[in-house]
């Protein structure tokens, strides 16, 4: 396993590259539209490290024990993308179901993200060519989930030994110190869902990533022991 140091510096490193790879899209997210901040957004137990770490430093640890962040069972994500990913490369389907919370996401404040440096890679992702409230959902380019989601299961990669769910629930967990009934367990990398029309645009952001040097050594090293 990873020191947590240095998991979150390649967490770091990972948005950065993320955001730098992005910029190329014009997508018209802008701070105030907010319809997209909502109580099903998922993440890793390693995200959730850095916003407990932004809201110690903030004092505003207190904000979780609100019932927004209580675990609602009939509301639990089942399947991680890892697991989600790998049964899809077997040729299994995997059943999705249609339980996700879209009330407001509780740190939302004032139609802004109130932890916004440490938002998990989950928002991160979410983007739309038009303003999701005109065309009612949101619009991606080709290739560009992809993308993403290689980068999301690399922070599950990361997070051996961690747990994956929904945000708000994971941090309740990381909160009260319990592991039952806060998450899945994280599972590795079984390979990649890049069709081949979207290698030319995906591989770029992955061999970048790949390569980077993060204390001492190249990101694709840190992969590799991760599951050590
Ligand atoms: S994804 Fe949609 S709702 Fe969210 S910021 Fe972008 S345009 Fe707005
Ligand atoms: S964490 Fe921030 S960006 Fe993510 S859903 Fe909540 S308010 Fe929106």
């Amino acid at each position: 396993m990873i020191p947590p140091p240095i998991q979150q510096l390649l967490l770091t490193a990972l948005y950065a590259a993320f955001a730098e790879w992005a910029e190329k899209f014009a997508f018209a997210c802008r701070k105030g539209c907010a319809t997209c901040c909502t109580r099903s957004v998922t993440m890793t137990s390693l995200e959730g490290g850095g916003i407990m770490a932004f809201l110690t430093a903030m004092d505003r640890l207190a904000e979780l024990t609100a019932p927004a962040f209580q675990p609602t069972p009939n509301r639990m994500a089942q399947c991680t993308t890892n697991t989600f990913v790998g049964a899809h490369l077997k040729g299994k389907s995997v059943e999705e179901e249609e339980n996700w919370d879209l009330r407001p996401c509780p740190f939302l404040k004032e139609e802004t993200c109130s932890i916004y440096p440490v938002r998990p890679f989950g928002c991160r992702l979410f983007v739309s060519l038009a303003p999701c409230d005109t065309c009612g959902v949101a619009e991606m380019p080709p290739g560009y989930l992809a993308g993403a989601t290689a980068l999301l299961q690399c922070i599950e990669h990361l997070d051996n030994g961690g747990a994956w769910g929904i945000m708000t629930e994971v941090l309740s967990g990381l909160n009260t110190g319990r592991t039952d009934g806060f998450g899945e367990p994280t599972a590795p990398i079984p390979g990649f869902l890049i069709a081949p029309d979207e290698h030319a645009l995906v591989e770029p952001l992955l061999q970048g990533l790949l390569t980077l040097e993060i204390a001492g050594q190249p990101f694709k090293q840190w992969l590799e022991d991760a599951r050590l």
